[in-house]
């Protein structure tokens, strides 16, 4: 079924009785070409550019959970392409271009706003650290514009600009920054794979992976064996869990990332923000709830929750940032399980095991990745050639200590920020 207002009227007019499901509950083949193991932002993509940019159909994504139930549907959702360094520029670039087409793309309102993004910055240093990163934004052809403390004051007059501990120098700017509704991200993906014959598998573990002199033949699971000719492990938080079933050991710890949403409000915050010196960042939802979120709680964990020092320490430096939040009330808060990376730059590789695929390492930031990573690891499991934009995503970085990308600012090694 195709989306469009006059469906949606002659919906209504008809009592909303005519939706059909956004994709079918299928049962697991017996075997597949492809599997892909996780049901996030990035399996999905995948699943969708390996049918819609390769033509290849016989594919499964297994999902342990329901879709859209792990961090695609769980985060901030700041969309941005302002990253610094080369590798990271070219792939989030790329993925901001995908994302400035999806929802034609998708036929599906993901609710990408390009409402434009500010961070903050606090002394002379980082003023200098944000000119350099906003040279090396124009120069990837992105967007970027240093604004000083009026600058800054014309867009937010809301910040307290007279804070004595880190008083505001100005922000860089990047307008083609903002949000998307995360999981209509998810379902949006999921209803293209499934229109083009991909099988959605939800509440189906993977509880091991076959693999025979040297090469993966299928996948056990909660449902039943399946055999596969290629797997890609796309599991987030999960991905060392999933890459021991293959006797790997990965360069990923697992953390939880907290995020907050106030009650409903007035509209007050029309940007993204960050604070250059709290690691606060927040926006305000179409509904009205402020969301907002900070660091990684200090602790590697697979609990999908969060604990109170952390819930503290975003509060305070919310408040120190823009004191009127304080008169708002938090509604909810959860967390998720964020894969962390040593550079803090993410992996799309094939593995020593052929036909076994990666797709990990995403931290805090791999949800406004999702259209690229699925680009770029279609790409791979289609061609076994990496795509050019993710070329330096590469798993033996962390053997040899060649092409390591230290993006500062989301690496695991959150103290050292
Ligand atoms: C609080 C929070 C805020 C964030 N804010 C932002 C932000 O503002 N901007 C940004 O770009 N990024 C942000 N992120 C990061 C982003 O959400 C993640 O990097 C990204 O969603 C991870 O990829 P995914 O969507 O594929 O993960 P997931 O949605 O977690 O998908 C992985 C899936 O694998 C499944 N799985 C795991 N093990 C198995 C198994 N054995 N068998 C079958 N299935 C399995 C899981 O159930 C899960 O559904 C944030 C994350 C959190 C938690």
């Amino acid at each position: 079924m195709r989306y469009s207002g006059f469906r949606v009227f002659t919906q209504g007019l008809r009592g909303n009785t005519g939706w059909t499901p956004a994709w079918r509950k299928p049962a697991p083949k017996p075997a597949y070409d492809i599997v892909i193991i996780g049901g996030g932002g990035h399996g999905l993509s995948t699943a969708y550019y390996l049918a819609k940019n390769h033509g290849l159909k016989n594919i499964a994504v297994l999902e342990k959970g329901y879709l859209g139930g792990g961090n695609v549907g769980r985060n901030t959702t700041i969309v941005r392409a302002n990253y610094f360094l080369p590798g990271n520029q070219e792939f989030y670039s790329h993925s901001l271009k995908l994302w400035e087409g999806l929802e034609g793309e998708l036929n599906y309102n993901v609710m990408h706003s390009q409402r434009g993004l500010i961070n903050l910055f606090h002394s002379d240093g980082q003023r200098d650290a944000f000119a350099r990163r906003g040279n090396a934004m124009l120069a990837q052809g992105d967007d970027a514009i240093l604004l000083d403390r009026e600058g800054v004051r014309k867009h937010l007059p809301y910040l307290d600009f007279e804070q004595t501990r880190f008083p505001i120098y100005g922000g860089l700017y990047h307008p083609r920054g903002g949000t998307a509704r995360h999981d209509a991200v998810a379902w949006g993906y999921a209803r293209g794979a499934d229109r083009r014959g991909v099988d959605l598998i939800e509440n189906c573990e993977v509880t091991g992976i076959d693999i025979q002199n040297g090469k993966v033949t299928g996948v056990q699971t909660t449902r039943g064996p399946i055999r596969a000719k290629k797997v890609a492990m796309v599991a987030a938080g999960r991905s060392g869990q999933v890459a021991a079933m293959a006797g790997m050991r990965l360069p990923i710890e697992s953390h939880i990332l907290q995020a907050f949403v106030t009650e409903g409000l007035k509209p007050v915050i029309d940007h993204v923000v960050s604070f250059g010196m709290g690691h606060f960042y927040i926006s305000q939802s179409d509904k009205g709830g402020l969301v907002f979120g900070g660091d990684l709680d200090f602790y590697a964990s697979y609990a999908a929750r969060g604990n109170l020092p952390m819930v503290e320490h975003v509060m305070e430096a919310g408040m120190t940032l823009m004191p009127m939040i304080g008169r708002a009330k938090v509604l909810r808060s959860w967390g998720g399980i964020m894969d962390m990376s040593p550079d803090g730059s993410p992996i799309i590789d094939k593995t020593g095991v052929e036909g076994l695929y990666v797709n990990c390492g995403w931290n805090y930031g791999g949800f406004k990745a999702v259209p690229a990573s699925g680009y770029c690891l279609a790409h791979l499991i289609a061609t076994d050639q990496p795509h050019p934009v993710a070329a330096r995503f590469r798993l033996d970085r962390f053997r040899t200590g060649r092409g390591l990308m230290d993006e500062e600012g989301t690496g695991s090694q959150h103290n050292l920020h």
